[in-house]
């Protein structure tokens, strides 16, 4: 994994042939008293007690690379636990960088990502941008949000049921955190979307 070093060593083969020194590798039996082989044993054996390493072997390309992802995940991960906004995708969402390439259609991601967000297309988010002159559901008088679909409008409650017993049958409760949490081609999430499709929520998220 580190062909650098490997280039390295067939550059230091090729000069010392060029000068004159050819260099053959075969292999030999361990601890059999071949006197360079004993000395290389010895002298691994105390590297492996030190505490600082004399060599002084920098990181490759694509070591330093990975290095540089790895901190600025964690960093990214840092920002995300101490930022106060968007705590409603945190709830769902804990750990950054995921949530990629779930086998879902990108229309699906697209609509799915609004309700992670906190934001639809429903009234209460219109009212809050201004857009209508109330947020209430159309059907009962509550606020229209997507918990208020999913989860308590009397509107809808055919399909809910439908729902709560099919996520049932794979002993899932229907949790709204849980059911944006999936990020697969899992079935409740499959569940979720033949809901909010034949609800026709779909096309207004
Ligand atoms: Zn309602």
């Amino acid at each position: 994994s580190r062909p650098d070093i490997l280039i390295e060593i067939q550059l230091t083969l090729y000069r010392m042939s060029m000068m004159g020194l050819n260099i053959h590798f075969l292999w030999i039996p361990a601890h059999y008293g071949i006197r360079g082989n004993e000395g290389v044993d010895k002298m691994a054996k105390e590297a492996t007690i030190n505490t600082l390493v004399q060599l002084d072997i920098h990181f490759c390309q694509r070591e330093i690379k990975s290095i540089i992802r790895q901190e600025m995940k964690k960093k990214w991960q840092k920002q995300w636990e101490e930022e106060r906004r968007g705590r409603w995708l945190y709830d769902i969402q804990r750990r950054v960088g995921e949530m990629r390439n779930t086998g879902r259609s990108r229309r699906e991601e697209v609509i799915i990502a609004r309700p992670r967000f906190g934001h639809t297309g429903l009234n209460k988010t219109l009212f809050m941008i201004g857009k209508l002159n109330t947020g209430k559901c159309d059907y009962c008088g509550e606020d229209e949000t997507i918990d208020h679909v999913i989860l308590q409008c009397q509107k809808y409650q055919a399909e809910s049921r439908t729902m709560v017993h099919t996520l049932g049958q794979l002993k899932v409760k229907l949790d709204l955190v849980h059911l944006l949490r999936q990020n697969s081609k899992s079935d409740c999430f499959q569940i979720l979307f033949w809901f909010l499709r034949e609800t026709r929520v779909l096309g207004r998220l």
